[in-house]
């Protein structure tokens, strides 16, 4: 019983971590989940790991400079190109 509980929060945990981080990132979440879940490593990966497209809700694509940057952000930190916000989420 308790060793359940055990399991679930050694490997449930950085799972459903890595699986929230993953489709933040535009990954497959659950083959991140699973990694997450074996080697916590990856969240670390994925926390670092800038996607190469627009992922609405979570990272914008400069036009200007092609790189991603947070979605909040209205100006890109980069080239400091001011980015139309007219989508919030
Ligand atoms: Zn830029």
């Amino acid at each position: 019983m308790s060793e359940t509980i055990f399991l679930l929060l050694i490997f449930g945990l950085p799972a459903a971590v890595g699986f929230k981080l993953a489709i933040s990132r535009g990954k497959n979440p659950l083959l991140w989940g699973m990694l997450s879940g074996v080697f916590p490593f990856f969240l670390v990966v994925l926390h670092f790991h800038k996607p190469e497209k627009e992922i609405p809700g979570h990272f914008r694509k400069c036009g200007t400079c092609g790189r991603t940057f947070p979605w909040k952000d209205s100006v890109c930190k980069y080239c400091s190109t001011a980015v139309s916000n007219t989508e919030t989420i």
